[in-house]
């Protein structure tokens, strides 16, 4: 789950990182209220949940709150990168004397998490590891010793970060190793971080995305979750259990069990097919569950051919059938569908499904080869 820039701030300034001052708003009028309020020049920032806002023209500077307003609601028209503008943050323009990096993200290699510092910031990270590698130094954080001071003093020399800054720079770190732990954190960044012409420390950006499956330890969280944000397929999946992905492929997979739909997805690629999506529809494959699935699969107007690949354990094959054949019923999908359905009373579930004169396959090649000639109407 990503989090809005000014929910990350508020996280952040309850841990003591120093962010500029400034609040949320969603009309014009708010917005110039609060540049009055600041009373001086503002900065007026998108909350979208996607980077590179400032490129796409989602941030901009106001002198006044006459301009605030406008800027706002210039703003608040836009769509950046396919996701409407609902909120702008308007808080204090900082007067920047220089940018720089620092961010957490987990070292699947390392097994540990890193800190990454970098004295090029304000542009995307990904193009400073591209471009000049050596300008990005680390520090591995150790589960147990946590984050040290001496690591991140190695870090400030590392970005030439002069001394009268070290201070504040290890205090920051310090802060934001602990919101990373603390919230179950994938990545955590502030870029840029600036250091301004008055020779202050400041958060200027700030982005927090904590880990799905850690969600159930912060309720807290909860209240942050932007569903206007978010695929609305996926987060409809999410509210029936199903784990959905949207893909960009043409071939639907409705698949119990995660590592099942990963083999089906690489197997439609092997023989020259693109799923259209990710679907784990999990344990007790009933008829409501199928036919929420396939109601999901086929609202991608790309997907030509659905491939149901199901291992039935403790479900068996037969009950399996007869949900499918019910979801069938009532959704009356008009594309191709191709079953495959193995384990207990396997024999039966295909005989069901071949009485209703749908396509079934025995293993899973001959499955994902059907499914893609049909995909591509052979
Ligand atoms: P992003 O483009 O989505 O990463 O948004 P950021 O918050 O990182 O802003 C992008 C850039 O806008 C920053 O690197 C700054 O150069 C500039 N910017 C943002 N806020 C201010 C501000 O208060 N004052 C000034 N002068 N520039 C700002
Ligand atoms: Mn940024």
């Amino acid at each position: 789950m990503k989090l809005h820039e000014y929910q990350t701030k508020q996280i952040f300034a309850d841990h003591g990182i120093p962010i500029p001052k400034g609040w949320v708003a969603e009309t014009p009028e708010e917005a110039a209220r609060i540049a009055q309020e600041l009373g001086g020049p503002v900065a007026i920032k998108a909350q979208v949940l996607v980077g590179g806002r400032g490129k796409a023209g989602g941030i901009k500077l106001a002198r006044t709150p006459e301009e605030a307003r406008e800027v706002a609601e210039r703003i608040l028209s836009m769509t950046i990168k396919g996701l409407p503008v609902r909120k702008v943050l308007v808080e204090e323009a900082a007067d920047i004397a220089q940018e720089i990096y620092l961010g957490i993200t987990n070292d699947r290699a390392a097994k540990r998490p890193v800190v990454m510092a970098s004295s090029e910031g304000g542009v995307d990270i990904e193009e400073v590891a591209r471009r000049s590698p050596e300008k990005i130094v680390r520090a591995h954080i150790h589960p147990l010793l946590g984050l040290q001071a001496y690591q991140i003093r190695d870090l400030a020399l590392g970005i030439e970060l002069p001394r009268e800054f070290w201070s504040s720079f290890i205090a920051f770190a310090r802060a934001l190793a602990q919101v990373y732990q603390k919230y179950d954190a994938t990545l955590v960044e502030i870029n840029p971080l600036v250091i301004t012409r008055q020779g202050n420390l400041l958060a200027l950006d700030a982005k927090l995305v904590v880990d799905d499956n850690a969600l159930y330890r912060h309720p807290e969280l909860e209240k942050f979750r932007d569903l206007d944000a978010e695929d609305p397929t996926e987060v409809e999946a999410r509210q029936y259990g199903l784990s959905y992905i949207k893909l960009d492929g043409t071939v639907g997979c409705m698949v119990n069990g995660g590592g099942l739909a990963m083999a089906t997805m690489d197997i439609i690629k092997l023989f020259g097919g693109e799923p259209a999506n990710f679907l784990d529809i999990g344990g007790g494959a009933n008829a409501e569950k199928v036919a929420r699935a396939m109601r999901l699969i086929l609202a991608d107007p790309k997907v030509k051919v659905v491939l149901i690949n199901i291992f039935g354990g403790i479900t068996r094959c037969d009950e399996v059938a007869r949900g499918i054949l019910a979801a069938m019923e009532e959704v009356k999908p008009d594309i191709p569908m191709v079953v495959r359905l193995v384990g207990t009373n396997a024999e039966e579930g295909r005989a069901l499904l071949q009485e209703a004169a749908m396509e079934t396959a025995t293993t899973l090649t001959e499955a994902a080869q059907k499914a893609v000639r049909l995909a591509y109407g052979q």
